[in-house]
């Protein structure tokens, strides 16, 4: 066999694979699998790869982190476009660029940005779906705006017309701790229902995007409708994480 055609087979195998992590946790905690949808985390794969695994899903559904690989692999993926998250780090001067590609902005974490965003909307008479990113963690090193100020993030961001939260994105811990990792988890489902006991209006807190290739089950068990899914379907990436996650941000 080929490397390509084994290639091939990884990726339908892998994605076989995931499914069934899937049903297995929603089985444990008496969900339904449909509940929970799959999104490829795509940063560092190549089109083809991305489409093959795109067309194994019933609803495909792809997330990028950096708005320039976006660009560079948006015009080659087949129309039409599935469902694409913008899961990264989202600088204030890429919003033009993302919002062309983008239906929905996982990564919204400060007022800044959001102001920017309904400013660009507005001139574009345009509508976006986003999810609040909350650091779960507390680690300096990712992003996201700290539990204790979610809430009062919300709030704001819910005055801005032309943007729809629509939930909240979370990146547990690093652990091998399941129970540190566990614990990110359910401070953002802590924060969905506190969100939801206010009645904002516009804010709907239907999704929670929360797990991905390591700790996917820990996060379905408490309620993720969005998993996040890069190395247990592609491989190892070359890069570090902390390329994607660490980016200085001076543009606010
Ligand atoms: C890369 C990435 C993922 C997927 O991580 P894997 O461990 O490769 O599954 C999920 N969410 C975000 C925000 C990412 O950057």
């Amino acid at each position: 066999m080929s490397e390509v055609d084994q290639a091939k087979m990884d990726i339908t195998h892998n994605i076989g694979v995931i499914q069934e992590r899937i049903r297995q946790a929603c089985l444990k905690s008496n969900r339904r699998a449909n509940e929970v949808r799959l999104l490829l985390a795509t940063k560092t794969v190549d089109v083809p790869r991305i489409e093959q695994a795109l067309g194994l899903m019933d609803k495909p559904l792809m997330g990028e982190n950096r708005v320039q690989e976006l660009e560079q692999k948006g015009p080659d993926l087949k129309q039409p476009l599935p469902e694409i998250h913008f899961i990264g780090h989202l600088q204030s001067n890429k919003i033009k660029h993302v919002l062309r590609w983008v239906d929905c902005i996982q990564s919204v974490d400060r007022l800044s940005l959001a102001k920017k965003l309904q400013k660009r909307l507005e001139f574009e008479n345009k509508h976006i779906d986003v999810l609040v990113q909350v650091n779960t963690s507390y680690e300096d090193s990712k992003f996201g705006v700290k539990p204790d100020q979610a809430v009062a993030l919300v709030k704001k961001i819910s005055t801005f017309a032309r943007i729809h939260i629509k939930g909240l994105m979370t990146i547990g811990l690093f652990s091998d701790d399941k129970d540190k990792v566990r614990a990110c988890f359910k401070r953002l489902v802590a924060i969905q229902q506190d969100i939801n006991s206010l009645q904002i209006p516009g804010v709907v807190m239907d999704e929670l995007s929360m797990g991905m290739s390591g700790d996917l089950e820990i996060a379905i068990e408490e309620g993720a409708t969005i998993i996040r899914v890069g190395t247990a379907v592609f491989g190892e990436r070359q890069y570090p994480d902390s390329y994607y996650w660490n980016e200085s941000d001076n543009n606010d």
